[in-house]
């Protein structure tokens, strides 16, 4: 029986190391994502070096209607199967301090990583539920967790996805379906490339930022037979950063 996972945003960083990680343990990915054709092709090749399979699906997890297309018609071709565990990663920054933060800065940032969540988890849901085994693991982040200076709608949409992180976990443990966060610090990826390492490792405790590859294997675990009584949890991943 074929294993299906569905990684959204995982053209590129964090959650293309997370498809590579799910293909190494026998899921079959769903490589989700929104502009970068280019870069999703490269990761599904990597899923393939990682001796497993995939398909690009590509939405805009912040489109609601194109989300339930594109996740319906996949449902369709596959009507005995179900995707049985699902990582929502799909995220953007557009930093700015509140004082002059435009509307579509807030807009845009929730839209994708808070209702993006919503988007995608209230379709795959149900048959998780109906197969009594599923796995949710919610990319969220530091800033979710203590807040950022300049990132209000960046920590806000983070930590509505923690709270519905904790709510759902509750809603679907008795049905052997677990909903966790993992709550990185900085990471090397696109999404970091403007900031300053060397100055913003003096506050890192490990002295580095970290890689896609140390998130992906915290999901690794998270997403195992395993690791069945941990649920409704954050996880951070952040190099001893004080949360
Ligand atoms: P990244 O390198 O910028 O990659 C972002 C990914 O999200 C890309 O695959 C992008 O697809 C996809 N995406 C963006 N908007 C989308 C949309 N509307 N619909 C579908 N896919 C969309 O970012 P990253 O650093 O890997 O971040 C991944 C997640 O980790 C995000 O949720 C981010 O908030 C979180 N995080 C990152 C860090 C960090 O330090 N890097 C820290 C904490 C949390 P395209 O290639 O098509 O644009």
């Amino acid at each position: 029986m074929i294993k299906y996972a569905l990684v959204t945003g995982g053209s590129r960083g964090i959650g293309r190391a997370v498809c590579i990680r799910l293909a190494s343990l026998g899921y079959h990915v769903l490589i989700n994502y929104n502009s970068n054709s280019i870069e999703a092709e490269r990761t599904l090749e990597a899923v393939r070096n990682a001796g497993s399979d995939g398909e690009i699906i590509q939405f805009d997890v912040a489109n609601r209607a194109q989300t339930a297309n594109a996740i319906n018609v996949w449902a369709e071709k596959h009507p005995d199967s179900y995707i049985e565990t699902l990582v929502n990663n799909a995220g953007i920054r557009k930093d700015n301090l509140m004082l002059w933060m435009e509307p579509e800065e807030w807009d845009n940032v929730i839209d994708i990583s808070l209702n993006g969540f919503y988007n995608v988890t209230h379709l795959l849901v149900k048959n998780m539920l109906v197969k009594r085994f599923g796995r949710i693991v919610n990319i969220v982040s530091l800033s979710g967790i203590k807040g950022m200076p300049g990132q209000t709608n960046y920590s806000a949409s983070k930590a509505g996805v923690i709270a519905a992180t904790k709510a759902l976990a509750q809603e679907v443990a008795k049905k052997g379906v677990t909903v966790n966060a993992v709550a990185p610090g900085f990471i090397k990826s696109d999404m970091t490339q403007d900031l300053d390492e060397n100055e913003l490792k003096k506050i890192i405790p490990c002295g580095r930022f970290g890689t896609p590859e140390e998130v992906a294997s915290l999901v690794g675990f998270l997403v195992s037979k395993e690791a069945a009584y941990i649920t409704g949890e954050v996880i951070s991943i952040n190099g001893g950063v004080y949360t």
